[in-house]
C-alpha cells in the first residue's frame, strides 16, 4: 500500500494542480493533499475554503484525500503514513526550489522519498499567483482555474463580483439553495 502526500498551499487550486493530482493518483494507491500551513504566507483564501475547493474537483477520484497540515513537511507526510512526497515542476525556475526542498527533506527523513511530476506543457504557465491577478482584474479564470470551484474564486478575488452573493461551491448559479 503506497501512500504519497501532495502538499502545497493550494491557493487557491488550478488545473495545474488538479492535473498532478489526477496522474499521481493512478500511480499511488492513496493520495493525500496536504494545505500546508505556512504563517510567512498571506493566503487569499482561508484553510476550510482551499479544503472545500479540492474536495470538490476530486471528488470523483475516490483514492484522494484532503487534509490541512503543519509543521515540516516530512514529518507530518510520515504522522500520516505517507512514503512518498509529491511536487510538481514547471520549469528551471520550480527545479531549483524544489530542488532545495526535496534535498533538505532528505536530510531530515531518508526513509520520505520526494517524486516530481513534470506539468503537462498546457499548464506549465499556470500558477495560482497568475490566477489571482486575473481574478483581481476582472480576467477571463476558464483555462485556469477548475470549473466547480471558479465562482469561489471570482465571488472572493474579482472586484465586480465580490459583493454580489456568494454561490456555494458545486452549485450553477441558477440552482436553488
Ligand atoms: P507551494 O507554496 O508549496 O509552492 P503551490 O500550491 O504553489 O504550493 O504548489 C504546490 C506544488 O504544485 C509545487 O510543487 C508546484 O511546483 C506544483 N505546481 C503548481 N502549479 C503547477 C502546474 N501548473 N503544473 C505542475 N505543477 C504545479
Amino acid at each position: 500500500m503506497k501512500r504519497a502526500c501532495y502538499p502545497g498551499s493550494f491557493d487557491p487550486p488550478t488545473y495545474g494542480h488538479l492535473d498532478i493530482i489526477t496522474r499521481a493518483s493512478s500511480v499511488f494507491d492513496e493520495l493525500i493533499i496536504a494545505i500546508m500551513k505556512n504563517p510567512n504566507k498571506r493566503n487569499a483564501f482561508t484553510e476550510e475554503e482551499r479544503v472545500r475547493m479540492l474536495q470538490e474537483i476530486t471528488r470523483d477520484l475516490p483514492n484522494v484525500k484532503v487534509v490541512v497540515g503543519h509543521g515540516l513537511t516530512v514529518e507530518f507526510a510520515k504522522s500520516i503514513g505517507a512514503q512518498v512526497l509529491i511536487r510538481g515542476i514547471r520549469a528551471v525556475m520550480d527545479y531549483e526550489f524544489e530542488l532545495q526542498q526535496a534535498t533538505a527533506n532528505m536530510f531530515l527523513d531518508e526513509t520520505i522519498e520526494t517524486v516530481f511530476f513534470v506539468a503537462r506543457p498546457r499548464y506549465s504557465f499556470l500558477s495560482s499567483s497568475v490566477s489571482k491577478e486575473i481574478a483581481l482584474n476582472n480576467g477571463d479564470l476558464t483555462k485556469f482555474i477548475p470549473e466547480a470551484i471558479i465562482n469561489e474564486v471570482e465571488e472572493e478575488l474579482n472586484p465586480q463580483k465580490k459583493d454580489r452573493q456568494r454561490i456555494p461551491v458545486g452549485k450553477k448559479p441558477t440552482e436553488k439553495g
